[in-house]
């Protein structure tokens, strides 16, 4: 704990912790998101702000030491994940969105860059940490996607850690729900979904993962699953190209099939991972109607978060103690790396 404190410190005023780099490896990066939407400052509370920002840091570091000793990108990936699953602020895990049924039904997915495997789970009820389970099916299991109570059975199976679904349950998505039910509602606000979570990772050995965790809409329906779960669409890693957390309208992002098209032209096209994401997010997805974003992460650590909302909250550790996070359009995520935001 006390080298945690000592390394967000440092974050905070920009210096360098001794790094436990060897010669031959590479400075381990690490993005997280906690999802895109309409932020802007008129709506949001200092309070509520302040607790964003410690948050994001909170994963950030937590996922960072990961890396930092020598662990996988999918170990930090997944350790930066439980940290805001369990962080009632976010829409995943605990604190997650309400369906239409006053239920919350989650969706996680994370995927290797280095092996290509992936794992996901859609619509679980009491697993605490989806992210984990979707690791669990990845690792553990033949399959790469379960739903449902069959996803639950393997969690039980794993000896994972469930939970009654009111631990789920916080006052503050009831109360959004209550409001998307209301009978003059209109179209979906984006405030009442944002928080999904996710993360990128470069590790010391240039692995790249991806994953990301999400309650998915408040007030879906039909066992409706969005894109966080979808490889492909809402994650996706590939070495050495790129690696994507996506955060948005899960049905726009499923139709464009963002997380993989990126990875595609960087690929194919030759480009640098931001600024595949740059054409994909503002370009392709704006036309079609599509509202969010991506965080993106290159095999040489070229990061970037692209998003068509006012907001997301965001961060990046690229460099020991260089942690730094950021919420509104108009902040600076990366000016210490080339090809960042
Ligand atoms: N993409 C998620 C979904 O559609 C929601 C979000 O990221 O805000 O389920």
């Amino acid at each position: 704990m006390r080298n945690l404190a000592a390394m967000c410190l440092a974050g905070l005023l920009g210096l360098s912790p001794q790094s436990h780099l060897q010669a031959d490896e590479a400075p381990p990066v690490l993005v997280i998101h906690g999802g895109a939407g309409t932020l802007s400052r008129d709506e949001m509370t200092i309070e509520s702000e302040t607790a964003f920002r410690a948050g994001l840091m909170r994963a950030l570091l937590a996922g960072y030491q990961v890396l930092d000793g020598g662990g996988s990108a999918v170990d930090a990936v997944s350790t930066a994940i439980v940290t805001m699953e369990d962080d009632p602020l976010f829409n995943a895990g605990r604190g997650a969105v309400f369906t239409h049924g006053g239920r919350n039904e989650m969706d996680a997915a994370i995927m290797d860059g280095e092996t290509r495997e992936a794992g996901a789970v859609a619509g679980v009820r009491l697993v605490k940490n989806p992210i984990l389970l979707a690791r669990a099916v990845m690792r553990d299991s033949p399959h790469v996607m379960l739903t449902g109570q069959g996803a639950e059975e393997f969690a039980l199976a794993q000896g994972m850690d469930l939970r009654p679904p009111e631990y789920f349950r916080t006052q503050r998505r009831w109360k959004q729900l209550m409001r998307r039910l209301e009978p003059t509602a209109g179209r979906p606000r984006t405030i009442d979904r944002v928080g999904t979570v996710g993360a990128v990772a470069l590790d010391q050995h240039g692995r790249l993962a991806a994953g990301t965790s999400t309650g998915g809409m408040t007030g879906k329906r039909w066992g409706r699953v969005g894109d966080s779960p979808i490889i492909g669409a809402g994650t996706y890693a590939a070495n050495p190209d790129c690696a994507v957390s996506a955060s948005g309208h899960g049905e726009y992002f499923i139709r464009a099939v963002v997380a993989h098209d990126i990875c595609a032209r960087v690929r194919y096209q030759g480009l640098e991972p931001p600024q595949a994401a740059r054409q994909v997010v503002l370009e392709d997805l704006v036309q079609m109607g599509g509202e969010g974003g991506v965080i993106v992460l290159g095999g040489g650590g070229q990061f970037s978060a692209v998003f068509n909302t006012t907001g997301m909250y965001r961060g990046v550790i690229d460099g020991p103690g260089r942690a730094r996070v950021a919420i509104y359009l108009d902040e600076d995520l990366s000016p210490a790396v080339s090809g960042g935001e």
